[in-house]
């Protein structure tokens, strides 16, 4: 089977998804190519015939190379200021490559001026008029080949994030088009979001062969002839990544212990709307599956991609040391209260650990339901900071428990905080279409399409989204701004590079 991650995404390390499918095929003994589309087509982009129209332009494109070069060297990372200007100089390039009147990309970000990424019948023309999308030229000199040279009849798609979706769907246009003996099997997080929709309809039908909601191995395998397999956990299988082409100070690799969250209770949460079946393994079962990696690839940092890392497993973790350093998310647990057990982390490689706080009002964490004590918040961020582990930590506000007063009340929490949290990253709550908290409050259609997951709502405490949008930029971003401690978040990559920047004398190039 080829299995094909398609452009936009982070291009600083490879996706996990189709990385455990690859494991699971593999181990059945069926043959199994990877392709990551997404790094390859952004860097086809960035290094097509660009036409410069301005001083900026014109340096970005004389630096080009230097530019790759340097985002890939450690050295650039111990300088904020230095690196915001590769990044903004690649990225201009890369939003100089399409026609800007119509397409906007960015190194995170895809959007086209007539095509919505939510709207079923947009996409099926984003696959019908494939030629129009500024991928299409990479599909031909990138992907044609490698899609003749597989022998088996099926493609896969890995659609996980709204940003792939309108390229995702030129790509099965121009895989149906040219590729007739082709069937098109479509996965990933987003097409699961969208299935789990109750009104759900399957618009793709005549394009694509077999859509798959959640965790494709098992399916893939049953279409593959391989029926009955219940296993789903596996090693990722990461020989499709190419040395030297990813934007990261060294190897980064996702890995992913646990499926779901272990926690599901937060009245806000998608992951809760969803309710993804929750699954995780023995916990030295995982660290023997990380020992594998370590051994096999050698990656330089390992991505826990878990929604929130179990503190069973944090606690392996924190007896083991591995040849690379880590970051993932966790909740605020108990554990951390124990020094030793923070220093435990570093010890084992810990270098960054992102915290959803969501906000500094216990009241509004309670009606949340997000199981998180304010004073053990204030203990924790501190033993980590004097652990040397970096916190980036998650606020939402405009929830709908949340009004102005606590929201400012978050703000001191922060402010008093602030000499132990590195990186801040302040969210607008988007409502989930299907949640618990959506039948509860007055909503609005938020984006014009049939597969939006989000609305709008009239605000229960008047605290609406304009004003909320104005307090978090007048208000929280000028005051933390200003002699904070906290540092500036990387642009595009946030916390995918954030961890790299006290990293100078760990990382081997
Ligand atoms: S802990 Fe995180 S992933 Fe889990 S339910 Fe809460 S917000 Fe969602």
């Amino acid at each position: 089977m080829l299995l094909i991650f398609p452009p936009v995404a982070k291009p600083c390390e490879p996706p996990a998804g189709v990385a455990l499918l690859s494991a699971a095929l593999k181990e059945q003994g069926l043959a199994c190519e990877v392709v990551d589309a997404n790094v390859e087509g952004l860097l086809y982009l960035i290094q097509s015939d660009i036409i410069p129209t301005d001083s900026w332009s014109k340096r970005a494109l004389k630096n080009r190379e230097q530019i790759l070069s340097d985002l890939k060297n450690p050295d650039l990372y111990t300088n904020m200021d230095r690196y915001h200007q590769r990044v903004y100089d690649l990225n201009k390039l890369l939003s100089m490559s399409v026609d800007t009147k119509r397409f906007k990309i960015s190194l995170s970000d895809y959007s086209d001026a007539r095509l919505s990424s939510v709207n079923s019948t947009d996409l099926l023309k984003s696959a019908l008029h494939y030629r129009e999308n500024p991928f299409y030229p990479f599909f031909e000199a990138g992907l044609r080949q490698k899609v003749l040279a597989s022998a088996s009849p099926f493609i896969g798609i890995s659609l996980c994030y709204l940003n792939q979706a309108l390229v995702s769907f030129a790509l099965a246009g121009w895989i149906r088009d040219n590729f007739t003996d082709k069937r098109l099997v479509l996965g990933g997080g987003l097409v699961s979001s969208w299935m789990s929709r109750p009104d759900y309809n399957d618009p793709f039908k005549d394009l694509i062969d077999l859509s798959i909601p959640g965790e494709g191995e098992q399916p893939l395998l049953e279409l593959l002839g391989r029926k009955n397999i219940s296993k789903r956990h596996y090693v990722p299988d990461y020989d499709f990544v190419k040395p030297d082409l990813y934007l990261a100070p060294g190897k980064i690799l996702p890995f992913r212990a646990s499926i779901g969250c272990y926690w599901s209770k937060c009245n806000f949460c998608p992951e809760k709307a969803e309710t993804r079946a929750y699954s995780s393994q023995r916990a030295s079962k995982v660290v023997a599956d990380l020992t594998a990696i370590d051994e096999q690839y050698a990656p330089d940092f390992v991505h826990l991609i878990d929604n929130a890392v179990t503190p069973a497993f944090l606690k392996a973790l924190s007896t083991h040391q591995f040849g690379f350093k880590w970051y993932g998310f966790v909740r605020f647990e108990r554990e951390f209260l124990d020094p030793a057990f923070c220093h435990g982390l570093k010890q084992s490689g810990c270098d960054m650990l992102k915290l959803g706080l969501e906000s500094g009002d216990q009241s509004v964490l309670d009606q949340m339901n997000k199981g998180t004590d304010l004073n053990f918040v204030s203990t924790i961020l501190k033993n980590l900071h004097q652990a040397g582990i970096l916190t980036f930590v998650y606020l939402l506000f405009g929830t709908g428990y949340e009004d102005e007063a606590a929201a400012f009340r978050t703000l001191d929490y922060v402010k008093a905080h602030q000499d132990y949290i590195d990186y801040l990253n302040l969210s607008v709550f988007n409502l989930p279409k299907f949640s618990a908290d959506a039948e509860n409050l007055e909503t609005q259609e938020f984006y014009h399409g049939d597969l939006s997951l989000y609305l709008n709502f009239t605000h229960p405490l008047g605290w609406d989204r304009r004003r909320v949008k104005h307090f978090i930029d007048k208000t929280v971003k000028k005051q933390m701004r200003v002699g904070s401690a906290v540092r500036k978040n990387p642009a595009f990559f946030s916390s995918n590079h954030a961890a790299f920047f006290k990293l100078k004398e760990t990382i081997t190039s």
